[in-house]
């Protein structure tokens, strides 16, 4: 029996963790937090979507260009496999209409618990509040509440997560010890517009049916009018693009051709006013409506051409992302190219790496935790078979 070190406890950590002590390795669990699984919890509290069922060809693609190493891992614990994972745990689980998979239970605490409770029977030790601050050689130093601890494993797998969300453990202050880092930059977050006052009654309301557009990726998803922005999930899946330098365009009538929203804007009359041309003719909702305005308020808007045009593909003028931390993910960490196709550091051997801390984005619904739960599972089993052949 080997002893294996998993430092980080979210889903990443504890899916080495189940590898390791399912193949009967002495598996200790450190998280800097008072509790295991701190996101992991935050992530079901609106439901937690697990993976997406559909061919894994286009689910892989959703991850955009990436290290074969990482293709491998997905390929290896693809969703699929995460549906059955969850099974295992006796959680019941279902597919949305969309493809998006929740546990019935959609909280993430009935799962975490089922998983802890294998593990602990399993032998795992856990220990709560023990900050891992570097290597000391091949050991690991941690600050706990008994002072400076000092652990020397046969193996260790890092799990720290990303920088986001920081009051739940990941701060990312783990990448002052790594060479191979790729700042870490938010993703699946919203972006920063400069409302004018009029805007203030839209303030949390939901915009429903339109679709938005940055580069070549379009989201029918849902979002929100926030006091210093938008956010939401339709935003969320055009962040990276937007982020990026792409342009943001909303169209308020997606399910409409270009030709009827041109044949309702040509139904001006010539004594309307402006909002009465707005709601009786082009027929937009309030809060459509609040916002073709507010985003073509220094534009020329005599000619029905170019109004059609702009409920077409109206600009919104973003500005910066919000601020990282509260990002539902992190693009940037550990460059994957710094892992051997075992996710063991190259240059740290017994080290291996999984989750959000390497350096890999995707879209929310369930791309984050089946990318994380698919590289811890291949670090588990890259350290079983480095442990196999190292001794
Ligand atoms: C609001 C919200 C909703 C989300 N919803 C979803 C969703 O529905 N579906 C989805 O796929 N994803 C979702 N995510 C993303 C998902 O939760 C994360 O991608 C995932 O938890 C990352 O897993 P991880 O194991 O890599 O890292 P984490 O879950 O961040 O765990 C890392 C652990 O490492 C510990 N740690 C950090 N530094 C140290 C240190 N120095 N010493 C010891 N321990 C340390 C932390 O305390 C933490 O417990 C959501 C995220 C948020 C914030």
């Amino acid at each position: 029996m080997s002893q294996a070190l998993i430092i980080g406890g979210g889903p990443a950590g504890l899916m080495a963790a189940d590898v390791l002590s399912q193949a009967a390795h002495d598996v200790t669990i450190c998280d800097a937090m008072p509790s295991i699984g701190r996101k992991f919890l935050m992530a079901g509290k609106s439901g937690l979507n697990l993976t997406k069922d559909e061919p894994l060809d286009a689910f892989i693609a959703r991850f955009g260009t990436i290290h074969p190493t990482l293709e491998a891992a997905l390929r290896g614990f693809s969703p699929v496999e995460v549906m059955a994972w969850a099974e295992d745990l006796e959680q019941a689980i279902f597919t949305g209409s969309t493809g998006r998979v929740f546990p019935k239970a959609m909280k993430a605490s009935p799962l975490l618990r089922a998983w802890l409770k294998r593990l602990r029977a399993a032998n795992v030790t856990f220990n709560p509040r023990w900050r891992w601050t570097g290597f000391d050689g091949a050991a690991s130093q941690f600050d706990t509440p008994d002072g400076l601890q000092t652990i020397s494993p046969d193996v260790t797998v890092l799990a720290m997560g990303g920088a986001s969300w920081a009051k739940l453990g990941s701060t990312g202050a783990w990448t002052a010890q790594f060479d191979s880092v790729a700042p870490f930059k938010p993703a699946n977050m919203g972006f920063q517009v400069a409302w004018s006052d009029h805007m203030m009654p839209f303030f949390g309301q939901p915009v429903k049916a339109t679709a938005l557009y940055a580069g070549r990726r379009s989201s029918r998803g849902e979002w929100v009018i926030s006091r210093n922005g938008i956010e939401g999930g339709g935003v969320y899946d055009l962040s990276a693009a937007v982020r990026d330098g792409a342009i943001l365009h909303v169209d308020l009538f997606p399910d409409l051709t270009a030709d009827a929203v041109l044949a309702r804007a040509k139904k001006r009359r010539s004594k309307q006013s402006f909002s009465q041309f707005i709601k009786k003719s082009l027929r937009l909702s309030p809060i459509k409506a609040a916002l073709f305005q507010e985003f073509t308020r220094d534009l020329d808007l005599s000619d029905a051409v170019r109004i059609a045009e702009l409920l077409k593909s109206l600009p919104v003028p973003v500005s910066e992302p919000m601020p990282m931390d509260g990002a539902i993910s992190t693009a940037g960490g550990l460059r994957i190219g710094a892992l051997d196709t075992r996710f063991m550091v190259k240059d740290t051997p017994g080290v291996f790496a999984a989750g959000e801390m390497l350096d890999w984005e995707a879209p929310t619904g369930g791309y984050l935790i089946n990318g994380c739960l698919a590289t811890g599972y291949a670090a588990g089993h890259g350290a079983l078979a480095w442990l196999s052949t190292s001794r």
